[in-house]
């Protein structure tokens, strides 16, 4: 597709977008804004944007398509110069907030002005953030949820998707609310849970200094997320309020149920409260990637001595199997270590099994 299209911040998300629509569209012009100087210059350093904008207003006038992947508050009042400024007649305006109730609130004044506007959220990401982290490949089989807005017919949502297709993510239609409830209990409500539970392991920490390393293993998978930027999780937070007050009220209830049974020593409902948690979580989808990532993991223990890891990914790259993520999980001192080798793909992670339980030293799992 032709055309000129501004992505106005260029972080993990702004520049994914720019590589995934420059690979499907290479003869697009690809504009990048940014307000960190830096990032801006790092991106066209990279070759993922083609030109720096002056400004918002002057990288917005000449585009036929505006991305806003800046934080919510900060595409709200970017949405608020765009209905100021002039823009071109066809122009389709679309954003990459995790929060869409307030954002699809404010394209109402764009809609009174004629311009189409979809919301749209990747439900794809990591904790890393800044255009150093930005890949093509990050929202591929992910969700991509849409929101229309009033002026966005039919051919705009698909010239859209066509502009897109690029992410090879799965498209998905709903309203705002829909969306705000559903990413509130599947992704923002975990954060808060997460960041909670950090919290208490550093009060304990008082009482027991050497917490943090015994605190390795279980805690650390399951905290994975309160390593995200604060920042980014305030603005979320704030946003989708309405939604979150209902679901932290709903777990003060658990909380409360859960306090009664085991205040009883109620064996039976203790079971229960596992088991019910054990079945609904064993049963979510792990073949691909949704609104809760999905991780080609392979778990592999290895002996303690220099040099294993290179040993590991060595016989990968042998077998021309790429990884996207290794990490170590300490799970005992003094006990072999286990590493956790993340694979892009599920065909990838049955490779790397064959190749690597091939060899004796390594137990995979
Ligand atoms: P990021 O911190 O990596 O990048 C944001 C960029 O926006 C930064 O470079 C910052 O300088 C720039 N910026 C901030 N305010 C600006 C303004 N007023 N004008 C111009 N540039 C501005 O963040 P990210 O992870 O790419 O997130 C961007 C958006 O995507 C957010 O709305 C977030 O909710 C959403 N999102 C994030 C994830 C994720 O996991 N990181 C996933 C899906 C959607």
């Amino acid at each position: 597709m032709k055309g000129t299209v501004l992505i106005a911040g260029l972080g993990l998300i702004g520049g994914s977008l720019c590589i995934s629509i420059k690979k499907e569209h290479p003869e697009a012009k690809i504009v990048g804004y940014d307000r960190s100087e830096r990032e801006m210059n790092l991106a066209k350093g990279l070759g993922i944007i083609d030109e720096e904008a002056d400004s918002f207003e002057q990288g917005a006038s000449g585009a036929d398509l505006i991305v806003l992947a800046v934080p919510v508050i900060q595409i709200i009042k970017l949405m608020e110069v765009l209905q100021r400024i002039g823009l071109k007649k066809n122009v389709l305006v679309t954003d990459a907030g995790s929060v869409k109730n307030p954002i699809m609130k404010a394209s109402s004044n764009l809609s009174d002005k004629g311009i189409s506007f979809i919301g749209g959220h990747p439900m794809a990401g990591s904790h890393k953030s800044g255009v150093k982290a930005a890949k093509d490949l990050l929202f591929e089989n992910a969700y991509y949820i849409l929101t229309p807005g009033r002026e966005a017919g039919k051919d705009k949502l698909a010239e859209l998707k066509t502009w897109l297709k690029g992410t090879r993510a799965k498209f998905l239609e709903m309203n705002a609310a829909e969306h705000d409830e559903l990413t509130g209990a599947v992704s923002h409500f975990p954060h808060l849970v997460a960041s909670s539970l950090v919290h208490t392991a550093k009060k304990a920490q008082k009482n027991f200094p050497f917490i943090s390393r015994l605190a390795a293993g279980g805690f650390k998978d399951t905290t994975r997320i309160a390593s995200a930027d604060p920042q980014m999780w305030s603005d979320i937070t704030l946003q989708n309020s309405r939604v979150l007050i209902k679901l932290l009220n709903e777990w003060k209830e658990t909380a409360d149920e859960l306090l009664e049974i085991v205040e009883r020593q109620d064996y039976e409902k203790t079971f229960r409260f596992f088991s019910e948690a054990k079945a609904f979580r064993d049963g979510l989808p792990v073949k691909s990637k949704g609104a809760i990532p999905a991780f080609y993991d392979l778990y592999v223990d290895i002996p303690d001595h220099p040099g294993v890891i290179a040993e590991v990914t060595a016989i990968l790259a042998k077998n021309d199997i790429s990884i996207t993520n290794l990490r170590i999980l300490e799970m005992r001192e003094d006990a072999v270590g286990r590493l956790v080798i993340s694979f892009q793909s599920h065909a990838d992670l049955e490779k790397g099994k064959d190749v690597l339980s091939k060899e004796t030293l390594f137990e995979v799992f």
